[in-house]
């Protein structure tokens, strides 16, 4: 087996951000898992699903074909063959996909993709099963997370630099409703794996949290 990372924790609590760094630094693979369940809801806006038909949900998740690649170092999704990165990044779609990732179609489907990615390369994932389900096996497991506020203010910041309007307040209710649905859905609920370490971010720079998760990667990468 070769060498793997998992990252979990809530919504905003930088794990892509920090993964993306990391991965670069130990060059490994990023695998951003969030990205799946993204383009999976996208499918499903489009396609006019109603989220809370489960059934619906489940039928209609066999026609989307989600597959990833990557172009000038970054992952991209391709659903049924069109790179839809540019769609996936919205509230909209964030929502979306907490609703329709608890669907065990839709989690079948997307860990099994997860699973064969892990077992061809040495990867850096993030999700929120991604060592309690996913990777079970992973070497290095860090569980990153931060208050509600500060994940808040962290995303009213980067959907302000987009030029996109946002309320705060709307924002933190949205992520902390995230939170509980992520927390408490009946499939691969998102919780500390018992051989996770702990990270939290709230009061570091982005440079510390990249140091720390490095030190925990050195203790616990095979020689
Ligand atoms: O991390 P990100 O905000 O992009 O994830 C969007 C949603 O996808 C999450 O709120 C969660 O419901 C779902 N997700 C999941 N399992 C993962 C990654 C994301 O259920 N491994």
């Amino acid at each position: 087996m070769g060498y793997n990372v998992a990252i979990d924790g809530p919504a905003g609590a930088g794990k892509s951000t920090i993964s993306k760094v990391v991965a670069k630094k130990l060059k490994l693979i990023y695998v951003d898992t969030g990205a799946m369940y993204r383009a999976m809801a996208l499918f499903m806006i489009r396609e006019g699903v109603d989220k809370n038909d489960a059934e619906a949900v489940s039928v209609k998740c066999k026609e989307a074909d989600i597959t990833i690649g990557y172009e000038n170092g970054e992952q991209v999704v391709y659903l049924n063959g069109d790179n839809v990165n540019a769609y996936l990044r919205t509230e909209e779609v964030g929502n979306m996909a907490s609703v329709t990732s608890p669907n065990p179609a839709v989690r079948e489907k997307l860990v099994e993709l997860q699973k064969r990615l892990a077992a061809k390369r040495d990867v850096v994932m993030d999700g929120r099963d991604i060592g309690t389900v996913v990777l079970p096996n992973a070497q290095t497991k860090i569980y990153l997370t931060a208050s509600s506020t500060v994940r808040a203010e962290r995303r009213f910041n980067e959907l302000a630099a987009r030029g996109e309007e946002c309320d705060i307040e709307k924002i933190k209710a949205d992520i902390e409703e995230r939170d509980y649905r992520d927390m408490h859905r009946e499939i691969s609920p998102l919780k500390q794996a018992e051989d996770a370490v702990e990270v939290d971010t709230s009061d570091m720079t982005v440079e510390q949290v990249v140091d720390r998760i490095i030190e925990i990667c050195n203790s616990s990468r095979p020689l």
